[in-house]
């Protein structure tokens, strides 16, 4: 049988409509039976930013999840998130989530109470600690955002389940598994050890761009739903134009046995996919392998992060996040009285956990230092 992938054209955040059209998304693709059970609903919440910066899944959407999974007979609905490095209630406010949870009845829950799980069928990781409601709800939903991401190309129903892993927890798989193959087999073996059963993806506004934190809002009018998350983020990479077996993460995922193991496997229901896709998405640049790059050449050759004095505002963020503790708060040579970031290229791992989390877009990924950039 074949992985149903539903495809909605949804053209606005509009409250009605979203809702209407999660609805026709999650009976299509057979959301699970929800009598009684909990459910836990999983937004992305990279970092505090409104909704129309298109960082964080849309409230509109965790509003017609949370009305949806009520409507199917849902006990409890619980929804959580934990950003790597702004933990706490300020990014999940900022992101208006919080609220919309709160206006709808749904319980947040902390995702730093966290537990330990087995993954006997892990590639690279065989224990992960995870949050604790990930692993006791009765259904795990996916609610995704569609967004371009600087390491991995896409971020989408199976990236987003990196969130429940606690806080900085995250940037340690950084330094773990610094290239792109074998960062997406750790994010595969999450995927396995927390399964989730139903996945939503905000593509009504995505972000294309240097994503997964500081790209650009692109209207792409859809909302996707499926049982199957390899499924469901295979399609939305044909959306716009991204050949999915470029990343990482999805295309080991083929080759585990629990989810599709070939595009030839998914039935997409709604409009075909030639007359949605766009064809001029900013795609992040492709790299070459990271293994294949002799040390030497990599601050020639691998994207690196380039920090703006002018825009840095210090807060210090990067800083705490960098797993491979190459970035230091310094004087700012040109400015005494300021503070700049000092950068060591050479312990730098190339996992842009800095520029994801940075609040005031100071930092850009690129290969060359530009002259003048400053
Ligand atoms: S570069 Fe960004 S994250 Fe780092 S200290 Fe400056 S403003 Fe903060
Ligand atoms: S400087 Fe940025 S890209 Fe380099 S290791 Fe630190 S967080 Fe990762």
């Amino acid at each position: 049988m074949k992985a149903q992938v539903a495809l909605v054209r949804c053209a606005t955040y509009e409250e009605t409509a979203v809702e209407a059209m999660v609805r026709q998304a999650c009976d299509a693709a057979g959301f699970p039976d929800a009598s009684g059970k909990t459910v836990l609903l999983k937004p992305n919440i990279l970092k505090g930013a409104s909704p129309d910066q298109a960082v964080t899944t849309h409230p509109a959407i965790l509003r017609a999840a949370i009305r949806y999974a009520k409507s199917k007979g849902a006990a409890r609905v619980l929804v959580g998130e934990s950003p790597a490095f702004q933990v706490g209630t300020a990014a999940f406010k900022k992101s208006g989530l919080l609220e919309t949870a709160a206006e709808e009845g749904a319980e947040w829950v902390d995702f730093l109470d966290a537990v330990q799980v087995e993954n006997p069928e892990g590639k690279v990781v065989r224990n992960f600690t995870v949050a604790r409601a990930a692993t006791t709800a009765d259904i795990l939903v996916s609610l995704c955002k569609l967004k371009t991401h600087q390491l991995m190309y896409f971020t989408g129903a199976m990236k987003n389940l990196f969130g429940t892993v606690p806080g900085l927890q995250k940037s340690q798989f950084h330094l773990r598994f610094p290239d792109r193959e074998r960062f997406g087999q750790m994010l595969t073996d999450l995927n396995l050890a927390v399964r989730s059963h139903f996945s939503i993806m905000d593509a009504i506004v995505g972000m294309e761009g240097p994503g997964p934190g500081s790209g650009y809002p692109r209207s792409l009018g859809l909302v996707l739903a499926s049982r199957d998350p390899l499924a469901l983020d295979m399609t939305a990479c044909r959306t716009i134009g991204l050949d999915p077996h470029l990343v990482a993460n999805l295309k080991d995922a083929l080759g585990r046995g629990h989810w599709i193991g070939s595009e030839a496997e998914i039935e997409v229901l709604g409009p075909a996919l030639a007359e949605v896709a766009v064809t001029d998405w900013k795609h992040v640049p492709r790299q070459a392998p990271d293994r294949k790059i002799p040390a030497a050449f990599r601050n020639l050759f691998v994207s690196r992060p380039f920090f703006s004095r002018t825009k840095c505002s210090a807060c210090k963020a990067c800083v705490t996040i960098c797993p491979g503790a190459a970035l230091e708060l310094v004087p700012d040579p040109r400015a005494r009285a300021k503070k700049s970031i000092r950068v060591n290229y050479d312990k730098c791992i190339r996992c842009y956990c800095c520029h994801e989390v940075c609040a005031d877009e100071a930092i850009v990924v690129k290969r060359w230092r530009p002259l003048g950039f400053a």
